[in-house]
C-alpha cells in the first residue's frame, strides 16, 4: 500500500518526456524530484524540432501549456505523402481529420525543442511540489528507495531499465537518419511533406519564417558521410530530393547523422518502478510518432493517477496498469512504422503494385485517409477512443 498523501514520485531524466510528466505529477498533486546529469543549459540546446499529433495537442491542454506555447506551434494545414518511385501522391488535409480533432483546423504541428524545454523547466523550477535536481549524475534509485513511484525517463539508452533489470528488445536498422535545419525560399509554409524513397523517407517540416527540419533516412553509412559534406556538396545532395518546388536558400545548423532503432521493453515497470518515453520504446521516425507516444505513455499514467482510487492502489499495481495499457499502443506502432519502412523502401516489384493501389485508393476514399489519419495522430487504437 502507498504511503498517505502527498505521494513522492522521482523521476529520472528532464528531456521532454520526464519533465513533462513531472509537471503533470505536480499538478496532481504529487511531491515529485526531477533528476538529470545534464544542466538547464544543455537540456535546452538540443537542435530538433518535434512533430506533435492531436493526442499531444489534447495533453499540452489538459495541463494548461498548449496556449502558453502560443506563436511557437507551428500548424501544418496539409501533409503531402509521396512516393518517389511511383510518382504517386496523397494530400491529407483537416478534411479528413476525425471526431473532435475537426474542431481544431491543422494536421499537425511543429514545436522547437528549445521553447517547449524553455516553458517546461521554467514552469517546474517555480512549481512548490517540484524539486529540481539537475547537472549532476544521480544514483540510480533502488527499488528499497524512497518514493512511491520511481519512474526512469532518461531515454534510449536509460541506464535505469539496465540498474532495474528489466528486459529490452531492440532492433538496429540499416537505416540511419540525418536532421538538419533549412531555410526554403518560396514555400508552401503550412504543407508538411513525407517523400518515400527508396532509401528510405526524408521528411520537411515547416518551423515557420520559412524555415524547416529536414529529417533524411537512409543507409547509416551515407548519412555520416553526408553530415561531413561541406554545405556546397550536401547542396548537390539535396538537388532532386527535395520536393517539386522547394528551393534551399540556406543551412540553418549542423547537420547530424543518428543510428535508428525498433525497440521496447516488453515489461514497462517492475514493482513500482516503471519506464516511460524512450526508455521503453523506440521507433523509426516516419511518420513523427517518436515523442507522441512518449507523451501518450505521460497521458495515460496522469489518467491513472488523477482517479481518486488510485491512492489506494500500490505502486506494483499502478505499474501492471499503466503497462498493460500502453503495451498495445507500442508495439502497433512500432510495427506500423517499421511495415512502412520495409513496404517504401524498396522496388520489389510487387510491393510496387502493392503500393500504387493502396496510394491510388487513399486518394480516391475520404474514409481511408480518415483512417490512416486517425491512426497517426491519435495511434492505431484510436478508433477504441
Ligand atoms: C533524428 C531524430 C528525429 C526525431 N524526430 C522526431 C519528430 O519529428 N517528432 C517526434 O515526435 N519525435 C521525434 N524524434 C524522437 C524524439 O526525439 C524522442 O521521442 C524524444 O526525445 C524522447 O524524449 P525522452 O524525454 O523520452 O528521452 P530523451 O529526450 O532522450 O531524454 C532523456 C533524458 O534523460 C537524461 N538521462 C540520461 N541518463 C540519466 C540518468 N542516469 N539519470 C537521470 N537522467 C538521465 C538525459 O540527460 C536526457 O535529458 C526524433 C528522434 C531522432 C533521433
Amino acid at each position: 500500500m502507498v504511503s498517505a498523501d502527498p505521494r513522492r514520485v522521482s523521476i529520472a531524466g528532464a528531456g521532454p518526456t520526464g519533465s513533462l510528466l513531472a509537471f503533470g505529477l505536480a499538478q496532481l498533486g504529487f511531491q515529485v524530484i526531477l533528476q538529470d546529469p545534464q544542466r538547464v543549459e544543455e537540456l535546452i540546446a538540443r537542435s530538433r524540432a518535434y512533430a506533435l499529433t492531436h493526442s499531444s495537442r489534447r495533453l499540452l491542454n489538459e495541463l494548461g501549456l498548449w496556449d502558453a506555447l502560443g506563436s511557437d506551434l507551428i500548424p501544418f494545414r496539409s501533409l503531402d505523402l509521396q512516393d518517389r518511385e511511383l510518382k504517386a501522391r496523397v494530400v491529407f488535409t483537416p478534411d479528413d481529420l476525425a471526431g473532435g480533432n475537426r474542431l481544431v483546423p491543422a494536421i499537425g504541428w511543429i514545436l522547437d525543442h528549445r521553447p517547449l524545454m524553455e516553458l517546461l523547466l521554467d514552469r517546474l523550477a517555480s512549481h512548490p511540489s517540484v524539486q529540481l535536481q539537475l547537472g549532476a549524475a544521480p544514483a540510480p534509485h533502488t527499488p528499497e528507495g524512497r518514493f512511491d513511484l520511481a519512474i526512469a525517463c532518461d531515454g534510449p539508452g536509460s541506464p535505469h531499465r539496465g540498474f532495474w533489470k528489466l528486459p529490452f528488445w531492440s532492433w538496429t536498422y540499416q537505416q540511419g537518419c540525418l536532421t538538419f535545419k533549412v531555410r526554403l525560399r518560396n514555400p508552401q509554409a503550412q504543407t508538411a511533406y513525407e517523400l518515400f524513397r527508396c532509401e528510405g523517407p526524408f521528411a520537411v517540416l515547416p518551423l515557420g519564417h520559412n524555415a524547416f527540419q529536414i529529417v533524411w533516412s537512409a543507409p547509416l553509412e551515407c548519412c555520416r558521410e553526408r553530415a561531413a559534406l561541406s554545405p556546397d556538396q550536401l547542396l548537390k545532395e539535396l538537388f532532386g530530393v527535395l520536393p517539386e518546388g522547394l528551393e534551399l536558400e540556406a543551412f540553418l545548423d549542423q547537420p547530424r547523422a543518428f543510428p535508428l532503432q525498433l525497440s521496447l521493453a516488453p515489461r514497462l515497470a517492475r514493482g513500482g518502478l516503471l519506464l516511460v518515453g524512450e526508455s521503453g520504446h523506440r521507433c523509426h521516425p516516419v511518420g513523427g510518432q517518436g515523442l507522441n507516444l512518449c507523451w501518450r505513455d505521460v497521458a495515460e499514467l496522469l489518467r491513472l493517477l488523477k482517479h481518486p482510487a488510485s491512492s489506494r492502489l500500490s505502486g506494483s499495481a499502478i505499474g501492471r496498469r499503466y503497462a498493460r495499457s500502453r503495451l498495445p499502443d507500442l508495439i502497433l506502432v512500432g510495427l506500423a512504422t517499421d511495415l512502412l519502412v520495409r513496404l517504401f523502401s524498396n522496388r520489389n516489384p510487387l510491393l510496387l503494385l502493392l503500393r500504387r493501389l493502396g496510394l491510388s485508393s487513399m486518394g480516391r476514399f475520404g474514409v481511408l485517409r480518415q483512417l490512416s489519419l486517425a491512426a497517426m495522430t491519435d495511434g492505431p487504437l484510436a478508433w477504441r477512443r
